[in-house]
């Protein structure tokens, strides 16, 4: 479209989040600004390249979500530094992290009215570069009624050279008015191949498992990154357990002692999921004792395990230790001193596991 000059005046890129159309506007803005366009890319060198890179392009203007502070009639620009570290940090436009930039996880930001008017007032003065005016519009479903109906006017009697792009999780909630007048682009969600592809290569999951993993992300990068964080902390949780139950067995107390300080060390909250693993860990082993393959729910790692160390988990001892792991859980929901509780229940597993 830009090649061919045919831009329309407002186009709107539509699709589930997480999959990278924020970054694909920005992309395209950059692209119509660029001086030295090659091979349908922007060149990434000239002047205008380096201030989209920088944000710091004047003829364009970011619109997103914000929450009113009591006193002023707040635009984007109130927010703008903000937004463009959440940019940096989140390009594939993460809400909930948006949310907490704005200090409110469970804040409801909206496009106020107010910022229609300050659109259109930075879109009266004459424009910077040779050609094109362009809005970047983030969540366009969260305009206000009236600044909404500022907006559809702009698109009825649109101003010269200029473009408007919205980006939509949720079109389905844009004023139909100004929805049926947009030039609707469906982004796709990526493919399993290419999810596998961005864990290999960006977060360096291993190539097997990436590609192991890849479906369950949904064809979105925020999926994916999901997927690193609880893989990552199963690997973490996984270890954690191996050394606690070697190391009671093993009777080796002062190990323990360092153990507790370790797992203390995920904190209140990464505790309690642990202590969950356990739990999930000893029920998995007691089933494996039983010798009920069928009904295991285990990865190729905690299989390995289990196949030395089921044994140990019966019907001796399986309760007892489902209710010290719960109430080591309990303690620290209470706020007890993580150390404390688990070096406590390190020693009652070396008991336990005789049993
Ligand atoms: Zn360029």
């Amino acid at each position: 479209m830009t090649d061919s000059n045919r831009l329309p005046h407002a186009l709107l890129l539509e699709g589930p989040p997480g999959i990278g159309k924020f970054a694909l506007a920005r992309a395209l803005a950059q692209y119509i600004h660029c001086e030295n366009r090659t091979d349908g890319d922007s060149c990434g060198k000239c002047p205008s390249c380096k201030q989209h890179e920088s944000f710091n392009q004047l003829d364009t203007v970011y619109s997103f979500p914000i929450l009113k502070s009591e006193s002023a009639s707040a635009v984007s620009d109130d927010l703008l530094p903000d937004f463009v570290d959440y940019l940096k940090k989140n390009p594939y436009m993460d809400f909930d992290n948006w949310l907490r930039a704005l200090n409110n996880p469970n804040g409801q930001p909206v496009i106020y009215s107010a910022e229609s008017a300050s659109v259109i007032r930075k879109f009266s003065v004459t424009s910077y570069s040779k050609r094109f005016r362009i809005l970047l519009m983030w969540l366009p479903e969260r305009m206000q009624t009236e600044c909404a109906n500022k907006m559809l006017k702009m698109i009825e009697e649109p101003m010269s050279d200029s473009i408007l792009i919205f980006v939509s999780d949720a079109p389905q909630e844009i004023l139909p008015t100004i929805y049926s007048r947009m030039q609707r682009i469906k982004v796709r969600r990526l493919e399993n191949r290419e999810i596998a592809s961005y864990l290999a290569t960006v977060k360096h999951m291993p190539a097997d498992e990436g590609e192991a993993l890849a479906p369950m992300a949904q064809g979105s990068l925020l999926g994916a990154d999901r997927l690193v964080k609880t893989s990552e902390a199963s690997q973490v949780y996984f270890d954690l357990f191996v050394t606690l139950m070697r190391q009671a067995y093993q009777r080796k107390v002062g190990m323990l002692r360092k153990w507790s300080v370790d797992a203390a060390a995920l904190g209140r909250e990464g505790s309690m999921r642990f202590l969950e693993y356990c739990q999930r860990m000893l029920r998995e082993n007691f089933i494996a004792n039983l010798h009920v393959g069928s009904l295991l729910q285990m990865n190729g790692q905690e299989l390995s395990f289990s196949s030395r160390f089921s044994p140990f988990i019966n019907e001796r001892n399986v309760e007892r230790l489902l209710e010290e792991f719960s109430a080591a859980r309990t303690d620290i929901a209470a706020n007890g001193n993580a150390k404390i509780i688990f070096f406590d229940l390190a020693v009652k597993v070396i008991l336990l596991l005789k049993q």
